[in-house]
């Protein structure tokens, strides 16, 4: 059973599959380098903000979480950027795709400038995404029409947007997690992201609270 499920954009999901760790993980890993264990809450909560706030972030990698993700492919390549920690994807040579593909609600206009949106006018907005629905649907129905011909899956694939939704597993240690929650709910990521970073911090608050508590102080402070 998941310790954690939440849906994500229109399709997607972040669900917690398993958890090993936690604060006083944090504290025992820390301790062993004096030969002490936990002693107590007080002092292992002092502890652990010791350890954060000076950077000593090691006894944070004992803490592991396994996720199951369902995003974007788009969303995908900019997940796998982040190098410490262990995937495994769906296979498109392997499995036929599933016709699930990402539709903004609003489509972001940009003007020059980097990290400054504004939505569409309403009439465009909806215009446009008609269109960007109908090219899902056209490129899906070319996916199937190659599978019908015989063309293999990992070819057949080709036609396919960066908006259709993949899964894979993750598994990412506390320290290499808050690397991903600072850089990718920071308002400069992609909003997609940021989602996706917005509940795998709400995971990381239920399952590790003294550790999450300083980090809140660490990211206002950067
Ligand atoms: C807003 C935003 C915009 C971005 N734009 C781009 C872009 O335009 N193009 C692009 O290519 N990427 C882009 N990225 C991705 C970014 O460069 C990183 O690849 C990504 O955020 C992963 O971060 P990371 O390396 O810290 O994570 P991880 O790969 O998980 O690494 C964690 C930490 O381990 C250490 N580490 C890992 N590997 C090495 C190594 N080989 N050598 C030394 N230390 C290592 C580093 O301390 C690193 O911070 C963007 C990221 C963000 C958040």
């Amino acid at each position: 059973m998941d310790l954690f499920a939440e849906n994500v954009l229109d399709h997607g999901f972040v669900r917690l599959v398993d958890f090993m760790g936690g604060d006083l993980a944090v504290v025992q890993a820390a301790r062993v380098s004096v030969g002490k264990d936990i002693t107590t809450p007080d002092r292992d909560r002092k502890l652990v903000h010791f350890l954060l706030e000076n950077r000593h972030e090691t006894p944070f990698e004992h803490s592991l979480f396994k996720f199951h993700i369902k995003c974007p492919i788009f969303v995908a390549r900019q997940w796998f950027r982040h190098r410490i920690s262990s995937y495994n994807e769906i296979s498109g040579r392997y499995t036929e795709m599933k016709e699930e593909f990402y539709l903004p609600q609003t489509l972001r206009a940009q003007k020059n400038k980097n990290y400054v949106y504004t939505a569409l006018e309403e009439k465009m907005n909806e215009e446009l995404l008609r269109q960007v629905e109908n090219s899902y649907q056209q490129a899906f129905q070319l996916y199937q029409t190659l599978l019908q011909q015989g063309v293999a899956k990992e070819h057949a694939r080709i036609v396919l947007p960066l908006a259709l939704y993949t899964e894979f597993y993750w598994s990412v240690n506390a320290r290499s997690l808050m690397n991903f929650l600072m850089l990718r709910s920071d308002p400069h990521a992609q909003w997609e992201i940021q989602q996706y970073a917005q509940s795998l911090e709400r995971v990381f608050a239920a399952q590790m609270p003294w550790t999450h508590e300083i980090f809140c102080k660490m990211k206002t402070k950067v």
